[in-house]
């Protein structure tokens, strides 16, 4: 008799998945995680996903993780973001390409020390649209979590595609995700995007660790004043309705876009964004 069938009750089939009975052969529901790289070992990966594109999903996940790195943690970026990767531009990293070894392929650094790794620093020419089926797309992600030599990280951010296509939920399925930071404008959140991506959390049973307005006011270079441009905010009333942390307000700051044009968004100090990494340190000790 195989021995893992020992002890198993009378009349058992070993099929699992029609059974509650708890024997010491049963099986538990297969895991769709993907083994991380051997020579990395990634402590805490965050998603930072946005309902509709270009409310700042990725500057913020570059402000956040250039932030964590001068808390003197150590810091990558995945970007998921396969059909319009924007990362490498803002962290200067454009045109350059990643090395590959016997152990995987190299992130690159950042002149701050944030390693990157996106599709547009594996790709010949970077202006070549990603024409790609879903499963194809998602195929990268997961070649991004165990093909890539990421090394000690202490926190990796994700930059997730907008929406809840078949690439988020593979990053969802296929790597450890600590937690999600849904980034949205004034304008997005008195929408359902936000209730959607918390429940998309809640489906995939990760924890929301909050919400960042960005683009939330413009701050008068003169008087100081702040001016809602998109409108008022209604960040801490959904962050009240939904149970989940208002983690910060960002603002409308020409410096930003200069800053991601130059490829120097590690060089920014964006108001709020100390107090934002205290909070999610917090969150995630
Ligand atoms: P997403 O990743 O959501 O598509 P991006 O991060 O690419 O959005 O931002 C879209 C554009 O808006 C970029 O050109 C970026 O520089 C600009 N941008 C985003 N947030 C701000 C901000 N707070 N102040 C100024 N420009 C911003």
């Amino acid at each position: 008799m195989n021995e893992s069938y020992e002890n198993t009750p009378a009349g058992c089939t070993h099929d699992c998945s029609s059974c509650g009975a708890s024997c010491p052969s049963r099986q538990g529901p297969e895991s769709l995680q993907e083994p991380m790289n051997e020579s990395s070992n990634v402590k805490n990966v965050i998603a930072v996903v946005s309902g509709k594109g270009g409310v700042g999903k990725s500057l913020v996940t570059a402000l956040l993780a250039s932030q964590m790195k001068r808390a003197g943690k150590t810091v990558g970026v995945l970007d998921a973001d396969i059909t319009g990767p924007s990362v490498p531009k803002l962290f200067g990293l454009e045109g350059q390409r990643v090395m590959g070894t016997d152990a995987g392929l190299l992130p690159l650094r950042s002149a701050g020390g944030v390693e990157v790794m996106s599709i547009n620093l594996l790709l010949e020419d970077p202006t070549e649209p990603v024409v790609w089926r879903g499963p194809v797309l998602a195929g990268v992600v997961k070649q991004f979590w165990h093909e890539v030599v990421w090394g000690d990280v202490d926190y990796l951010f994700v930059d997730m595609p907008p929406g809840t296509g078949d690439v988020p939920l593979t990053v969802f399925q296929s790597l450890p995700i600590k937690g999600i930071v849904i980034v949205t404008s004034p304008q997005e959140l008195v929408g359902m995007i936000v209730e959607k991506a918390v429940n998309m959390a809640k489906l995939m049973g990760v924890p929301v660790l909050g919400i960042v307005e960005n683009m939330s006011y413009f701050r008068c270079p003169d008087c100081g004043k702040r001016h809602a441009i998109f409108g008022e905010s209604h960040l801490e009333e959904l962050a009240a309705k939904h149970g989940i942390p208002a983690l910060a307000r960002i603002p409308i700051d020409p410096a930003f876009a200069r800053a991601s044009d130059a490829g120097a968004i590690d060089t920014v100090e964006a108001e709020g964004m100390g107090a934002l990494t205290e909070q999610l340190l917090a969150r995630l000790s």
